[in-house]
């Protein structure tokens, strides 16, 4: 089997080598030495992932997506309020020009629009994209690649969360998004932070990789694999951010990755846990405590403030 063009490198199938981390579903978790992450192999061609993101997606996979979504705003709030504090100290308050690639119902676009930033969204979705217009949010449908960069103008920030995981071109993406950006900008990226020391933990003590989910999650990234790839587009690495490393629930013996119903009550926990501190007046003790893990590799996502120089 041959993939083409897999990256700006044009990295080619037989290229994608290193140990096997994991496998599911058919598909191999490895350390690839040529891309500098770990992903699965084989990489599904891209029309079968158009037809998966722009129709089913939220309607067959996430279809309580958008409920919960609306329900855990007040929480999810917090983290987009954090993401945007940093932005708004990294720039002048001149340079609010922002778009939200892969900006799902428009959840965070709105957050930011209604800071008095400048946002548009770019989102593959129907129903999704859908909603955030609903909101009154400028939103395109449709996938982002180096082509569609091309026609969206620049920006002073480019927010992509949750995306690299899923496609399988992640570098190429990456390109297209420091292109996006005027020289000054910021790239804000999340991804899970995958393989990361406290699933190694829980793993160890006899649970699956329940983070392992080809093809829906196509690369595995942690902070440091992230930043490596980051640097080596060129991009200067700012600040880190990361939230509720969930796996500490599994290691105090709740099993919530057997349990949809022990999963949302945790959500909720973590969730209680990080409006005490915002209704108790100590915003800057959670960043503190989050950007602290970040620090160390933990935390559930990986999420990185990127420069363009
Ligand atoms: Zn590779």
């Amino acid at each position: 089997m041959k993939i083409e063009a897999a990256g700006p490198d044009r990295i080619t199938w037989q290229d994608h080598h290193g140990p096997v981390l994991s496998s599911q579903n058919g598909y191999d978790v490895i350390t690839c030495a040529a891309c500098g992450f770990a992903h699965a192999v084989p990489l599904p061609p891209p029309e079968e992932l158009s037809a998966e993101y722009s129709e089913r997606y939220y309607r067959d996979e996430k279809p309580t997506y958008l409920s919960h979504a609306r329900e855990d705003q007040a929480w999810a709030r917090l983290s987009q309020d954090d993401r945007l504090d940093v932005l708004e100290r990294l720039l002048p308050s001149s340079r609010r020009r922002l778009i939200d690639i892969g900006c799902g119902p428009g959840f965070f676009l709105q957050t930011a629009c209604a800071r008095g930033w400048q946002g548009e969204g770019l989102e593959p979705s129907q129903q999704a994209s859908d909603h955030a217009r609903s909101l009154g949010l400028r939103v395109h449908q449709g996938f982002f690649s180096a082509e569609r960069a091309g026609t969206l103008g620049r920006f002073d920030v480019v927010h992509m969360n949750n995306v690299l995981e899923h496609v399988p071109d992640p570098l190429t993406l990456l390109k297209a998004a420091y292109d996006l950006l005027e020289p000054g900008g910021f790239l804000v990226v999340g991804v899970p932070n995958d393989f990361s020391p406290l699933q190694i933990a829980a793993a160890a003590q006899g649970l699956p990789h329940w983070w392992v989910a080809p093809p829906h999650h196509l690369n595995y990234f942690d902070f440091s694999s992230l930043s490596a790839v980051l640097e080596r587009l060129g991009f200067v690495l700012r600040e880190r951010q990361t939230s509720f490393p969930m796996e500490m629930f599994l290691l105090m013996g709740e099993n919530y990755t057997a349990e949809p119903a022990l999963g949302r009550a945790c959500h909720t926990r973590r969730k209680r846990f990080d409006l005490a501190l915002a209704e108790t007046g100590l915003n800057e003790v959670r960043q503190h405590f989050y950007r602290v893990l970040a620090d160390a590799g933990l935390g559930r996502e990986a999420i990185i403030f990127a420069g363009r120089p």
